[in-house]
């Protein structure tokens, strides 16, 4: 059987590199390349070497087209403005998209769902097959509890994070939201600061941790009268988003178009 050829948009950053790593250690996949944005400094170098592993005769570019031609799927983790351009170019050769990027503009999504039309995406704001049973947790608890347990959820990540909330942490939001048919963009508040006044029943509160290298740290918190549940999820290390996107990849490889969640690649249903 022939390897499924997969390509690494954004090779040299924290999750790129974690990707290069799984990709070269997985028997029933072959390296397609790697790019990085113009003017990067590790373009040119071999993309074994940018991983501290044997040459893999393969160097890094700034040309995607020549990529996401050439390859059978593509993992992205890279910025919200690189993803959708990276979807279109997607659509336009048939590979499937993995897109880990989080933080993206309702139009970005709006373009990676048109791309979808043409190929098959995943998009998940988490890769990682705990976060995800995370997630399902976190809609089952929201349904069994009423509204007066309150509910918080907490994030912490590494000093570098760009967006925050995490993309995890809203869609944690959106699951208790959806455990308790209410819309969470009207229940969000995001941070709290100054004299804000006693909480408001029905509210999903957010706050955001940032310090050091950690990976990525969730818990959702239902807070009642004398009694609280905790629910928590640490990432010890980003190789557990990298293990689930070339999951993701190999899942892909033969779906039709369309536009899958991380749910559909472990075969979770949404209850
Ligand atoms: P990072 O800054 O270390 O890496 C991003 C890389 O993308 C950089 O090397 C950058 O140069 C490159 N890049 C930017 N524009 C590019 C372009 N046009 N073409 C090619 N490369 C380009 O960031 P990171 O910590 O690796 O995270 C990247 C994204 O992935 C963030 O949005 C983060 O929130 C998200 N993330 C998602 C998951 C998940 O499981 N879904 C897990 C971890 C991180």
């Amino acid at each position: 059987m022939p390897k499924i050829k997969i390509g690494v948009v954004g090779c040299c950053g924290r999750m790129g590199r974690a990707l290069l790593r799984e990709i070269i250690a997985e028997e029933g996949c072959q390296l397609a390349g790697g790019t990085e944005r113009g003017g990067h400094d590790c373009l040119g170098q071999d993309l074994g070497a940018v991983v501290g592993l044997e040459p893999a005769g393969i160097n890094v570019t700034d040309d995607p087209d020549a990529l996401i031609q050439g390859a059978d799927a593509i993992l992205d983790f890279t910025t919200a403005a690189a993803t959708a351009l990276h979807a279109g170019l997607a659509a336009r050769y048939g590979a499937c998209l993995i897109a880990g990027t989080t933080g993206l503009t309702p139009d970005q999504e709006n373009e990676i769902a048109q791309a979808a039309r043409k190929t098959a995406i995943v998009r998940a704001a988490n890769m990682s097959v705990g976060v995800n049973i995370l997630l399902q947790l976190t809609r089952q608890v929201s349904a069994l509890l009423g509204e007066d347990f309150d509910i918080e959820i907490v994030e912490m990540h590494h000093r570098d994070k760009a967006d925050a909330p995490s993309g995890t942490a809203l869609a944690l939001g959106e699951a208790a939201a959806e455990g308790r048919n209410i819309d969470f963009k009207t229940a969000a508040i995001r941070g709290r600061d100054g004299l804000t006044g006693p909480r408001l029943p029905g509210k999903i509160g957010l706050a955001a941790l940032r310090g050091g290298n950690v990976a990525g740290d969730h818990t959702v918190i239902f807070a009642g009268s004398d009694e609280r549940i905790e629910l928590t999820h640490k990432a010890g290390d980003r190789a557990i988003f990298a293990r689930g996107a070339l999951r993701a990849a190999l899942w892909a490889t033969d779906k039709p178009p369309g536009l899958y969640s991380f749910a559909d690649v472990l075969g979770f249903t949404n209850t």
